[in-house]
């Protein structure tokens, strides 16, 4: 049985970090589905279920990887900008954020100054506000 299973999987894509999201939230839709008189709940996590598995058991590996690797990547990010609003706001009392206007790099300068021209350390580019 085991060996039958090692067989039908070989050259299949199997599980990943995007599926387990995948089978993670349509479990959450069904849990709500139980409290709720929508369908849609229930529709929905069948549906998401019924494709994680469809890509479980794709013999397309490099296209399953490449999602895989978006997916991953955008968590990253996720994290990242999760990370850097923490420390702006661990520094909120000592300085202020803002972004550049004209290449969206993001200036700290020091609180408390009154009205200050900033100048991009990024593109030159100056700009006066409030510190
Ligand atoms: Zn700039």
């Amino acid at each position: 049985m085991k060996q039958r299973m090692q067989r039908f999987m070989a050259g299949r894509y199997g599980a990943d970090q995007l599926g387990q999201l995948y089978l993670g939230v349509s479990m959450v839709l069904l849990v709500v589905s139980l409290f709720s008189r929508w369908n849609i709940f229930y529709a929905f996590a069948l549906a998401l279920m019924g494709y994680e598995y469809y890509r479980m058991l794709s013999r397309q590996v490099e296209k399953r990887y490449q999602e895989n690797q978006k997916f991953l990547n955008w968590r990253y990010q996720m994290a990242v900008k999760r990370n850097r609003r923490k420390e702006e706001f661990k520094q909120r009392k000592i300085y202020r954020f803002y972004q550049c206007p004209s290449c969206r790099q993001k200036v700290r300068v020091p609180k408390g100054k009154g009205k200050i021209c900033i100048t991009c350390p990024k593109c030159k580019a100056e700009f006066i506000k409030k510190s």
